[in-house]
């Protein structure tokens, strides 16, 4: 068995495991396998054992993989979208878990209705208020709230967070307790299912589970090191 499925093995282990300890079910919690910096052959690897949820972070990237990989791919987009590049993104993906602003989500309605179909997204709240970041915050995702959920051809499932870089992992419980709560409160105010919780990454899945998550984006714990940037088709894989 290769390395690769060696390590798609045990993150699904350990994640079962976790889901395990937190009372639900292996399959309640999604592996979005984060193939950012690596070629397309290791997803097509990966793919091949029965991965089917991939996760990139830059829209370059993705236009450059995706279209030479098995389309029961399915793709999910991870990473800060700027606004003039929804509508090159948009055939390729099931899901955006950084939708970060209402002027954002709004332009992600309008091109889908273009195209004719919906689009899954994650709100990506700051939960530490840390100015560095983007997503919204608590205020502004409760106050834009309603207005997310009337867009037509945006379906809202629920919310995503990047925790600050930290010396130990299990530091980053109390953010993943805090997304869970933010979304327990929002369901009640807005009276609507937000079912997701996009987090948990390499480091800290595990806890992220037991906390709540439903979808760990899980990068260097599968592929290794991350490798250089791929920039454009001409590079090699
Ligand atoms: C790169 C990335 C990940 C995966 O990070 P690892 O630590 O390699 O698992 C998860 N989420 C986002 C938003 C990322 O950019």
């Amino acid at each position: 068995m290769s390395e690769l499925i060696e390590s798609l093995d045990r993150v699904r282990e350990r994640m079962a495991a976790a889901a395990a300890r937190s009372g639900r079910a292996a399959e309640s919690v999604e592996l979005v396998a984060v193939s950012k910096t690596h070629p397309a052959g290791v997803v097509r690897e990966l793919a091949g054992a029965g991965q089917r949820v991939f996760g990139e972070s830059k829209v370059q990237e993705l236009l450059v993989k995706a279209p030479d990989l098995p389309s029961s791919i399915r793709w999910h987009f991870i990473g800060h979208l700027q606004r003039n590049k929804v509508r090159r993104l948009l055939p390729w993906v099931e899901a955006i878990h950084s939708v970060d602003s209402l002027a954002l989500a709004e332009d992600i309605d309008r091109m889908a209705a273009e195209e004719g179909r919906r689009v899954d997204v994650f709100l990506q709240v700051n939960v530490a208020d840390d100015a560095a970041k983007f997503g919204f915050s608590r205020e502004s995702v409760r106050r834009d709230l309603d207005s997310l959920m009337s867009l037509s051809r945006v379906s809202v499932v629920g919310l995503m967070t990047i925790p600050a870089l930290v010396d130990d992992p299990e530091k980053n419980r109390p953010a993943f307790v805090a997304l869970r709560r933010l979304r327990d409160d929002l369901e009640v105010a807005a009276g609507v299912p937000l079912p997701g919780l996009s987090m948990g990454m390499s480091d800290d899945f595990e806890w992220a589970i037991e906390e709540g998550s439903t979808h760990v984006r899980v990068g260097s714990a599968l592929f290794g090191r991350r490798r250089p940037v791929i920039r454009s088709k001409a590079e090699p894989d």
